[in-house]
């Protein structure tokens, strides 16, 4: 690691504004899109925590306000709206800014030799002497690659929202002719922001909304001096998201556990044997949900195909087939299953009975027949709850210091109770006396 990663990754750096300028009060957040389908702007809009409306209106303690510039959510159009992107690209902003980029980065110069664009938005001939005017009177448009490159070494952080602008995606699948590439690769392992952090990455396809706004809001509290440096793995992904596989927390891992597996859509099982990749692709959504904690993948029935990954899509294809891993991991878990789950269904059983019920050996529900324990269930019972109470003081009426106790306080109320009687006795007998 060069010094210079080693002063960027460590929570001693702390930012210039902090240093220099007191803590940033706004943030301008020019959001630009490459090879993209917006569906990461859907994503973001339907974040809930934190939600888009919270950062810009200002409603987190400490946050700075954000000031978004979003091609599809504003309200100018035309030349008002693109002002401050070709202030932010002559230096002139005179305010800090972050970019937010989406969708994958196309290679320009591939589309320049026809005379084309692949990406872009407003005009180059604001930023640039060289601008061209078109045979039908209009200016070249903007790729915005081009503006990336001028954007970014000025923005206190650059963030990579999903998976095309991440690592490439789609667009840069086997045999893209665009030679379409993430913003890390796009900016190179040197990049670093005005503030010195390397491309920060929220992939997904599209990424869960929440993750998108609350890395934002980590990043700017770092950035403002009032959070500490958020945690990223050797990839630039926040660790707290993506550390885990979507797999441990899959609602469905316990039916993995047992080797039950589902063989059609629509059943409860694990999805492995349909095709999901889950044990292998960090992702969090089967924890976080899709939306607002709702939804997402596995949790509605729908396998992973591992949208969050550098490798995607390439890598998981075909897709809705078995990954060649399951044949190991599913048999064993098929064998181990097949002696856990009888098991699992005694002691659940047991679990299932109250002490009345095991007393009187009758169940009153009107439920439906549910057949008291026999006596081979019993004795299994019997010698379940001895290795279960074994080496714990605990003992199911008591432990020895507790029965003694128990004993001694059933003498002290039969001694009260007697008392009590005795003195009633006194005192109607004194009544009878008067
Ligand atoms: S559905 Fe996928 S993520 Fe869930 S338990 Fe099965 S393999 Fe794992
Ligand atoms: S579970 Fe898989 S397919 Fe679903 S969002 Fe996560 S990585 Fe993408």
């Amino acid at each position: 690691m060069s010094d210079k990663d080693e002063t960027v990754l460590s929570n001693e750096h702390t930012p210039l504004f902090a240093n220099e300028s007191g803590p940033i009060k706004e943030v301008h957040a020019f959001w630009l899109a490459g090879m993209s389908c917006d569906g990461c702007s859907i994503a973001a809009v339907g974040a809930k925590n934190p939600s888009v409306e919270q950062l810009i209106h200002q409603q987190i303690p400490g946050l700075p306000k954000i000031i978004l510039h979003h091609p599809v959510l504003a309200v100018e159009a035309g030349h008002r709206f693109m002002e401050p992107y070709y202030k932010a690209v002559r230096g002139e902003l005179g305010a800090t800014y972050v970019v937010l980029y989406e969708g994958s980065v196309a290679d320009e110069d591939i589309a320049k030799e026809t005379g084309g664009y692949f990406s872009a938005m407003g005009a180059q001939f604001l930023t640039d002497e060289d601008g061209e005017l078109l045979g039908d009177g209009s200016w070249r448009p903007y790729p915005t690659a081009d503006m990336l490159k001028e954007l970014a070494p000025g923005a206190a952080a650059v963030i990579a929202v999903g998976t095309c602008a991440a690592w490439g995606g789609v667009p840069a699948a086997i045999g893209n002719v665009t030679n379409a590439m993430g913003v890390m690769d796009f900016l190179g392992k040197d990049f670093r922001s005005a503030l010195g952090l390397p491309v920060v990455n929220v992939p997904g396809c599209s990424p869960i909304g929440d993750n998108i706004t609350e890395t934002i809001t980590a990043v700017l509290m770092f950035l403002a001096g009032v959070g500490p440096l958020p945690e990223f793995d050797e990839l630039g992904r926040p660790a707290w998201m993506f550390n885990e596989t979507v797999h441990r927390g899959c609602p469905r891992a316990g039916f993995y556990e047992e080797g039950t597996f589902a063989e059609e859509y629509g059943q409860q099982e694990c999805l492995v044997e349909l095709g999901c990749w889950g044990p292998v692709v960090q992702c969090n959504i089967a924890r976080r949900g899709s939306l607002g904690h709702n939804g997402g993948c596995m949790n509605v029935g729908g396998i992973c195909i591992g949208c969050t990954m550098p490798g995607f899509p390439d890598a998981f294809a075909p897709f809705y087939k078995a990954p060649p891993g399951k044949f190991i991991s599913g048999t064993a878990s098929r064998i181990v299953g097949s002696f856990i789950r009888p098991l699992r269904q005694i002691s659940q059983r047991k679990g299932n009975m109250t002490n009345r019920w095991l007393k009187t050996e009758s169940i009153p529900s009107g439920w439906g027949h549910v057949e008291a324990p026999g006596v081979v269930m019993k004795t299994i019972h019997y010698f379940y709850k001895k290795i279960q109470t074994s080496g714990s003081p605990f003992h199911p009426s008591g432990t020895k210091q507790q029965q003694k106790l128990q004993l001694k306080s059933r003498a002290v109320m039969a001694a009260g109770v007697k008392r009590s009687e005795e003195r009633a006795m006194e005192t109607a007998k004194a009544e009878e006396l008067l």
